[in-house]
This record gives structure tokens, sequence and C-alpha cells, in this order.
């Protein structure tokens, strides 16, 4: 991967990960017993490992976190032509996920606070915009059903939970959080994932903690459990008979995966110890740097600092920062798009949003790698510095 011009040290990833643990051992072990395929002991084993890390009872893993996102949704009752709140802020996954089931993702703006669903705009989204007629809560603009609300833990920064599930309640909408980059964070002491209904993480390559690829939904709610599973397995009703009692989908996770996403598991606090002090070391960098800001850390947070990401307020062009970093072999990247602007979603509502775009505009992020080493992260301060700086 490392490539041959690079300069002294070589390219620096964004997020790479670190296969320091047991995963060869698992991997082994995979081969010599034939477990390589869906199903097999580590399967349950990382299901659970995760659970536990959400403070959950279950855990259900599939194919990735995409997957495990529309499961989420399936389970919790989402209906076509249903809508759901998303943050405009956020990877496209979230909202597909919700199309995935035929329902309509409405876009409401994030919080300067925390970079994640505003629950204000929210809140006043919800009783401005909405009525109460036969069949639920109606979205005047639309006439649809509004169902579910979908926090997005942006960046590993937990959303602002207690105001959002309370309107939540208050309006009857089941909540499903998107914890995909936020394993190992917590909203006041409480771990993310065990806030709302159901939550669904990701073991992507460029996560935290990695399987190669997957996901898993937690919930402490049986029946919840018990209706992902049978969604994920093809609706499959016995284990000795092909009888299926509705269209379900192959979203099983292969023990080759789960064993990798074991051995990572067993490193987390390792991972979460490391991106902290890698954060704590770019804060202190670009501290002092004129209109320059870091990404929001509230003090009820505790964020997994997934990928660390600075604004650039009017001192330079996002895009030319990045440019500049990958011309001294330094992977950065701007943040996601807000979806409302995207063509794919462009006929669907978005609610005042505003600090999704402003955000978008000034923001990079840059290697946040668990195994960054402090030679290359001096090496990636002084590249921006250089830049910001000249
Ligand atoms: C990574 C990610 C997903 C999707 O996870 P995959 O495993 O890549 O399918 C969903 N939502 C967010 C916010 C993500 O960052």
């Amino acid at each position: 991967m490392r490539s041959e011009d690079a300069p002294a040290g070589g390219r620096i990833p964004l997020a790479e990960p670190t296969l320091a643990g047991r995963e060869r051992q698992y991997l082994e072990e995979c081969v010599r017993t034939g477990w390589v395929s869906s199903g097999g002991p580590f399967v349950a084993r990382f299901e659970q490992r995760v659970a536990e890390s959400a403070a959950a009872r279950h855990g259900i893993a599939a194919v990735n976190g995409t997957a495990a996102l529309h499961l989420s949704l399936l389970a919790t009752g989402i209906q076509p032509d249903d809508e759901v709140l998303v943050p405009a802020l956020t990877f496209i996954a979230s909202a597909n996920a919700v199309s995935y089931c035929g329902a309509h993702p409405v876009f409401v703006d994030v919080s300067p606070d925390t970079w994640t669903l505003d629950p204000e705009k929210v809140s006043e989204f919800l009783e401005r915009e909405c009525e109460w007629r036969p069949g639920g809560l109606i979205n005047r603009a639309s006439g649809r059903r509004i169902r579910a609300l979908l926090p997005v833990h942006v960046l590993g920064h937990p959303a602002d939970c207690d105001p959002l599930i309370d309107a939540a309640r208050r309006h009857d909408l089941r909540v499903v959080e998107d914890v995909c980059e936020a394993l190992g964070a917590s909203y006041k002491n409480r771990p993310v994932g065990c806030l709302g209904d159901v939550a669904a993480f990701s073991f992507n390559g460029n996560k935290i903690v990695t399987a190669g690829g997957a996901g898993v939904v937690v919930t402490d709610d049986d029946r919840l459990a018990e209706r992902v599973r049978h969604l994920s397995t093809q609706a499959r009703t016995s284990p000795t008979e092909y009888f299926h009692d509705e269209i379900g989908f192959n979203y099983r996770l292969t023990n080759v995966c789960a064993a990798v996403g074991l051995a990572q598991m067993e490193q987390l606090p390792d991972f979460l110890a490391n991106k902290d002090r890698i954060t704590a070391r770019y804060r202190e960098a670009f501290r002092d740097l004129p209109g320059v800001t870091c990404m929001p850390s509230a003090p009820w947070a505790r964020s997994s600092n997934w990928l660390f990401t600075i604004r650039l307020g009017g001192t330079a062009a996002a895009g030319g920062l990045v440019e500049r970093l990958h011309a001294s072999a330094v992977e950065a990247r701007r943040l996601w798009c807000p979806l409302h602007l995207l063509p794919v979603y462009r006929k669907a509502q978005a609610y005042r949003v505003e600090v999704a775009e402003a955000v978008y505009a000034d923001a990079v992020s840059l290697p946040s790698s668990v195994g960054l080493t402090a030679e290359d992260q001096e090496r990636v301060i002084d590249c921006v510095l250089a830049f910001l700086s000249p």
C-alpha cells in the first residue's frame, strides 16, 4: 500500500486498521475447523462482545453497517411511505437504509455544538410542521406519517440524545441510533447503542474496529432482536425445513469476518486510548491558530474520536488543504456533502439546514488511524501548519 515515491516515512492513511491481536490465530481456527461461511462460533462470540460494549442484551451480526441499519429500521416497523428524520450531515448509508424500506428521509439540521442531529430543530419540526391525524403523526407538507428518528453519532461524537428521545416519546416515534462511527462512545456515562430502541454498528475497514466488513444490530428488546435475526436469515421459520413466512434478506455475517472482528474487539480499549491521545495532540497543535476550530466535544460526551476534523473558518479552502496534504502523501478528506444537496435526495424535504452546509464547507478530516505513530502525526501537523500559516 505504501507508495515508492512518497516522502520519507511513506504515505499516511486516513484510517487504516491495526491487526496486532489474535486476528491470525482466529483466522487459522476458521480454516482448521472448516467454519468459514455464515454460522460458526466466532459469529456468536463477536455478537456478544459488541452487545456487551454497548450494554445491550442482544447483538445480531450482519454483512455490513448499512445492512444492520436496514434491518434495524425494518424491525422497528418502518413501512413504505413512512418518513424518518435523518441529519443532513452524515454518510449516505444512513439515508439509504431508510430508502431501502420504501420510506423517505426528512433531513434536519445538525447542532453547531455537536455536528449531530439538532434536538431543538427536531422538536420545532415535529411541533410546527406535523399534526396528529387518525393513523399517526403526519407531516403536513408531504401528508406522510413520521415514524422514527435516526440520530447519527457523527465522527464518534454522541448526539444529544436525552432531548431527542424525549421528543420522540412525546410524538410516538421510534429511535434508531446510527452508531456506525461511535463504537466505544458514551453519552452521560451511558454507552451509545442502548439509548434508543435499536442501534447499528459498522465494522468496515476504516472504522475504529474492523471485521473486514460487518455490522451488528444491538437492542435490549427481545422481540426486536428476534425480528432482526429472522429478517437477516431469509425469514426462514425452521432450522430443518425450507419454509419462509415473508421476504427476508441474506444479511448474515461469515465466521471469517467475525473472527477478525472479535480479535479487533479485544483491542478496543487500547484503540480508544490511542484515539484519545491522537485527538489531544491535534487539539493542542491547532489551539492557537486564528480562525481554525476543532471538532466539538460536549461536556457530557465521551467521543470515540473516529476521524479528527478541523474547520478552517475562512482561513483557507477545505479542498485546497486536502490537495496539499495529498501532495505530501498525507490522506485527508472533506466531510460528506449534506445529503439534501445530492441529486438523489434533491426532492427530499430539508428542514432549516444551515449548520450542516457551513460545517461541510470548511471541514477537513485528518489521519486518525488507531496505529498512527507520534512521528507521522507530527508530519501531518507540520503539513497543516505550513499550509495555514505559510
Ligand atoms: C460507515 C457508516 C455506515 C455504513 O457502514 P458500512 O459497514 O460501510 O455499510 C453507516 N452510517 C455511518 C454514519 C457510517 O459512518
